[in-house]
């Protein structure tokens, strides 16, 4: 079946009612048929069989087959937040005396697991610049067990090679772990292009109306139940009932979504493109990002955030932003809604002016995630407030 067939029914089971939408089993445990059975099932129980519902849930499990169908992997475990599945799967597969390789230019709750949390544990991280593969070649090591990074930064809009970074860790048997939220699981290759473990904050493009918090992991079925899987259940992380009904119903609608605001994106980097207000518009689908190539090759797509640099530093970017009638000011992305944010002050506050610099973050960056409305209203809205800064 193709990517939206199964975005449609992938994972669905019914229940004796036949309901045409999936229903929620808002249970947090299962009563058992005998002594024996629910003896059985603590020993072994299958896929379609459960115990409580930190270990999983029928309507969890239904999120995760459809994922899991959609990016190619054998398994999934769905998670509370999208920062639940970052750290299962970093602490999951990590213990004392490891190496970890990671880009630097990191969602900044992910820095914090790797530049802070990891290394408390006795888990060694070496930072690079995740566009430039020789920087990848130099820091890893015989015995790097896992590198770790976000194929499309935030907010910068930088692509990884996941490739290049992929024939680079496996020749030293390490695991590739891609936070691909910026790359969406509808453009994501991740696995055919050599990544490991596909992880998603599923708050942003798969619940995609801004409800709930969310997350999953995907990987190898020996990845997810033998390694993932007894630390999430035991350490509590897991996805709520609730949470994995409304992403079911986001994956429904997901490729119908992605597709529009990334045609939408496109359209507002091309009015914006030589506007005398903005130094730079960095949208990888612009054949004037450097990364253009790469991000065809990799995605097929520009995907749906743009990063706008306006001349006039942060008293031009807060005109801009308080000027907006339609794009609304927040930090959530995906969103249905167009979203404006200004990670200097917000997102990426808690780094330093240094740490922002090397990042390429300055005073008058715009994130821009582009929503559903009708783009002819979006670009109408950007230019006017352009024109009021
Ligand atoms: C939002 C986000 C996360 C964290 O997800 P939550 O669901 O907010 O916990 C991690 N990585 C990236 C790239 C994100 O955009």
């Amino acid at each position: 079946m193709e990517k939206r067939t199964k975005l449609v029914h992938g994972g669905t089971k019914r229940s004796q009612w036949g309901e045409l939408s999936e229903a929620i089993f808002l249970t947090q445990g299962f009563a058992y048929d005998s002594a024996e059975q629910a003896e059985a099932r603590f020993i072994q129980s299958a896929p379609d069989e459960f115990i409580y519902a930190r270990y999983g849930n029928p309507t969890v499990r239904m999120f995760e087959e459809r994922i899991a169908g959609l990016e190619g992997t054998e398994d999934a475990f769905a998670t509370a937040s999208g920062m639940a599945a970052v750290n299962g799967a970093l602490m999951s597969m990590l213990r004392a005396g490891d190496h970890v390789v990671a880009a630097r230019a990191l969602f900044g709750s992910c820095l914090y697991i790797l530049e802070e949390i990891l290394p408390r544990y006795g888990v060694e991280v070496s930072f690079v610049d995740g566009a430039d593969l020789d920087q990848w070649r130099a820091a890893v090591q015989p015995g790097t067990k896992a590198v770790f990074f976000e194929s499309m930064a935030n907010p910068t809009l930088e692509l990884v090679d996941i490739e290049g970074v992929s024939s680079i860790a496996r020749s030293v048997g390490a695991k590739v772990l891609i936070d691909n939220v910026f790359s969406t699981p509808i453009y994501s290759n991740a696995v055919a292009q050599g990544a490991d473990v596909v992880i998603y904050s599923a708050t942003k493009h798969i619940d995609g109306q801004g409800r709930t918090l969310g997350g999953v992991i995907l990987g190898s079925r020996e990845f997810i139940r033998k390694t993932v899987e007894p630390f999430l259940k035991h350490t509590g992380g897991s996805m709520s009932p609730f949470t994995a009904w409304v992403m079911l119903k986001g994956l429904e609608t997901m490729d119908l979504r992605v597709r529009a605001q990334t045609a939408s994106a496109g359209a507002i980097a091309e009015a914006l493109e030589n506007h005398p207000k903005v130094r730079q518009v960095r949208y990888p689908g612009a054949p004037s990002h450097p990364q253009y190539d790469l991000a065809m090759r990799q995605l097929g797509a520009g995907g749906t955030m743009v990063a706008i640099d306006l001349h006039g530093g942060k008293e031009a970017a807060f005109r801009f932003l308080n000027a907006l009638e339609v794009v609304l000011i927040s930090n959530n992305l995906g969103d249905a809604k167009s979203i404006a944010t200004h990670p200097a002050t917000t997102t990426h506050q808690r780094l330093t002016d240094d740490q922002r610099a090397s990042l390429g973050i300055g005073d008058g960056l715009i994130r821009l995630s582009v929503g559903i409305e009708d783009p002819r209203d979006l670009v109408a809205d950007i230019l006017n407030a352009l024109e009021l800064i």
